[in-house]
C-alpha cells in the first residue's frame, strides 16, 4: 500500500495543492499499485509510516501554526532520513528550510533543506516554468508568494527558472535533497506535470513503473508547456 499523507490541508490548502495527493493516488492505482490518502490535521500527530508526505501553500499565519505542529517529534525529518518522499509547495517548502523570517520575527525551520526564507519587497504572482535536471521537459505551474528563498551551501536547486520568479534569487526554483522536493510551483504541480507524479511514485516504491496512457493529462501538460514564454 502506497501511503500518501496530506499534511494540514486546513492550513496548507490555500492554493489547491491538495490535488497533488489525488493525482498520485490516481496514477498509482492505474498501475495496480494500491494507494491510500490520509489527511492529517495540525491537531493530530503525523504518522511515521508514510511513503509520500505532501505539504501545500498557505498564508503566513497558517504556515506558522503548521510549523509549530510539525516540530513535535521531528517525524517528517525522521521519515525523510529513512527515504520517504516529501513534496512541499511554497509555504510548505519554506517550512522545510533552516530558517523562516517574517517582517517581525524569525523562526527555525524543520531543517530538511538547507535554505532560508526571508520577506521580499513585492508579491510574486503569475505563471512559472522551471527546467529541472530530472526531466527533459520544463515543468509549469503558477506562483503566488512574497517571501524569497536563498540556498545554503548544502542545497541543490530543484531547477532553473525559465519564466516567473521561483525562489526570487539567482533565477532558481526550489531545492532538493534525496527524496525531499521543495518548489514554488502550484498548479497543482502534479496535475500539470504528470512526469513528476510518476517520478515520485517510483521514488516511493523503489522501482520503475510502466508509462500510463493518459491522453488528457499529457495533452494538458503539453498545452501548458507550449504557452511558456
Ligand atoms: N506565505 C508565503 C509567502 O507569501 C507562502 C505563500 C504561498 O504558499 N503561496 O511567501
Amino acid at each position: 500500500m502506497l501511503e500518501i499523507i496530506r499534511i494540514h490541508n486546513e492550513l496548507l490548502g490555500t492554493y489547491g495543492d491538495r490535488g497533488n495527493a489525488d493525482v498520485l493516488k490516481f496514477r498509482a492505482t492505474k498501475r495496480n499499485i494500491k494507494a491510500r490518502i490520509t489527511d492529517i490535521s495540525y491537531l493530530d500527530p503525523l504518522p511515521k509510516s508514510g511513503d509520500i508526505y505532501l505539504l501545500g501553500g498557505a498564508e503566513d499565519a497558517a504556515q506558522l501554526l503548521s510549523l509549530t505542529a510539525l516540530r513535535k517529534g521531528s517525524i517528517l525529518a525522521r521519515a525523510a532520513n529513512k527515504g520517504a518522499v516529501v513534496l512541499a509547495i511554497c509555504a510548505g517548502f519554506q517550512l522545510l528550510g533552516t530558517k523562516y523570517a517574517t517582517r517581525d520575527e524569525e523562526f527555525a525551520g524543520l531543517g530538511l533543506l538547507d535554505v532560508i526564507t526571508t520577506p521580499g519587497d513585492k508579491r510574486l504572482v503569475g505563471d512559472i516554468a522551471v527546467q529541472s535536471d530530472l526531466f527533459d521537459v520544463p515543468l509549469t505551474g503558477f506562483e503566488n508568494h512574497s517571501s524569497v528563498t536563498t540556498l545554503g551551501a548544502d542545497a541543490n536547486a530543484f531547477g532553473k527558472v525559465l519564466q516567473g520568479n521561483g525562489n526570487g534569487v539567482a533565477s532558481l526554483d526550489g531545492a532538493i535533497n534525496r527524496n525531499v522536493f521543495g518548489t514554488y510551483l502550484h498548479g497543482p504541480i502534479l496535475a500539470r506535470n504528470p512526469e513528476f507524479a510518476d517520478l515520485l511514485i517510483e521514488r516511493a516504491i523503489g522501482e520503475a513503473i510502466s508509462p500510463l496512457d493518459d491522453e488528457l493529462a499529457l495533452r494538458y501538460a503539453k498545452w501548458r508547456r507550449a504557452l511558456v514564454k
